[in-house]
C-alpha cells in the first residue's frame, strides 16, 4: 500500500472513532439487573409522586430511576452515598420530564453530594456557606452538586414548595437549548415564549412588592424564577393553580403533566398492612414492599 493510502485508512479510522465515542456519550445503556425491592419501598415510603402513579406508570417510573442510576454516577464527598440518596437524587431527575418518553439527560454525567451547604468554592465550612445546590460550568461542566440535607429535606416537608434537587434538575433542563434563562425553548412552542417572559416579569414584581408566596430567590432572574416555580408546581401543584393560574397552565403546557390532578399528600396515601401493595403486585402490603 502506498502513503496516501494508509493516510486514508488512518483518517477514516479516525472518524471511526470520532463517531463511537460520539454515539456512547448520548447513548445510554439500558439496566442490566432488576429493579431493587430495597428502592421499590424507598420510593413508597418517600416519593408522594411515585405512590400517586398508575401500576403501570410506576414500572416506567422504576425503568427510568434505574436507567439514569446506571447512567449518572453519584459520588459522596466527605459523605457516603445510600439508596435513599440514590432513590432521591434519580426521582428528581425523572419527575420534571417523566412525560417525555424519549428524554435522556445528555448536559450530565455525575452528581456530587455534599453532606451540608457550600460555598462558591465547594467548601463546608466557614460562615460564607449558603449554595444548596447547583449545575456546575466550565471545568465542572457536567456536573452537579447538591447538599445531602437539602435533598432529604425536599421530600421530606411536603408544604413548603421547596426541593432543592428539583430545582436544579429544571436548571439542566432549562441548558439543553444552550442556555439557562428560564425558557426552555425546546419544551415551549414559539408563540408562548413572550407571553411566558412577560408573565415572568409580573410575578417577579409582585415578589419586589411583596404580595407573592413564591420564594423570593426566584426574583434574582428568569432562570431562578423558572427553577424557583416549578419546585412550586411539583410540590404544591393544587395551590399553585388556585395562587397563580396562569403560570399553572404555562407550567402544565412545559412538563406536559397535569399535576394539580394528582394527589400527592402522604397522608391520604396511607397503607394498612392488609391494604393490597402499592407496587401493584396484587398481594397484601404486608406480604410484599411492606415486609419487614
Ligand atoms: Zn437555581
Ligand atoms: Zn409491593
Amino acid at each position: 500500500m502506498n502513503n496516501e493510502g494508509v493516510f486514508v485508512l488512518i483518517t477514516l479510522f479516525g472518524i471511526f472513532l470520532f463517531l463511537l465515542r460520539r454515539n456512547k456519550k448520548t447513548k445510554w445503556k439500558n439496566p442490566t439487573s432488576n429493579f431493587p425491592d430495597k428502592w421499590r419501598r424507598i420510593l413508597i415510603k418517600e416519593v408522594n409522586f411515585y405512590i400517586s402513579l398508575s401500576a403501570k406508570k410506576k414500572k416506567l417510573f422504576e425503568f427510568k430511576i434505574h436507567e439514569f442510576t446506571e447512567n449518572c454516577i453519584i459520588t459522596g464527598v466527605e459523605t457516603s452515598v445510600s439508596d435513599l440518596d440514590k432513590v432521591l437524587i434519580a426521582s428528581s431527575a425523572i419527575i420534571p420530564i417523566f412525560n417525555f418518553p424519549d428524554w435522556k439527560y445528555s448536559n450530565i454525567s455525575e452528581v456530587l453530594l455534599y453532606p451540608t451547604s457550600f460555598n462558591e468554592k465547594f467548601e463546608t465550612n466557614g460562615s460564607d456557606r449558603n449554595i444548596l445546590g447547583m449545575v456546575g460550568t466550565g471545568y465542572m461542566e457536567g456536573k452537579m452538586i447538591l447538599s445531602k440535607q437539602a435533598l432529604h429535606h425536599g421530600f421530606k416537608n411536603e408544604t413548603d414548595k421547596k426541593n432543592t434537587a428539583i430545582h436544579e434538575f429544571v436548571h439542566l433542563i432549562d441548558k439543553t437549548d444552550g442556555t439557562i434563562d428560564g425558557i426552555p425553548s425546546l419544551l415551549l412552542e414559539k408563540q408562548y415564549t413572550i407571553p411566558w417572559i412577560e408573565l415572568i416579569h409580573k410575578k417577579i414584581d409582585d415578589i419586589y412588592n411583596n404580595s407573592s408566596d413564591i420564594n423570593p430567590y426566584g426574583a434574582t432572574n428568569k432562570a431562578e424564577f423558572f427553577a424557583v416555580i416549578s419546585e412550586y408546581f411539583f410540590e404544591r401543584p393544587k395551590l399553585l393553580k388556585i395562587n397563580h393560574p396562569e403560570i399553572y397552565k404555562n407550567l402544565e403546557l412545559i412538563f406536559k403533566q397535569k399535576m394539580a390532578d394528582k394527589n400527592l399528600l402522604k397522608t391520604s396515601h396511607e397503607i394498612n398492612r392488609n391494604d393490597p401493595c402499592p407496587c401493584g403486585s396484587k398481594l397484601k402490603y404486608k406480604k410484599c414492599c411492606g415486609k419487614e
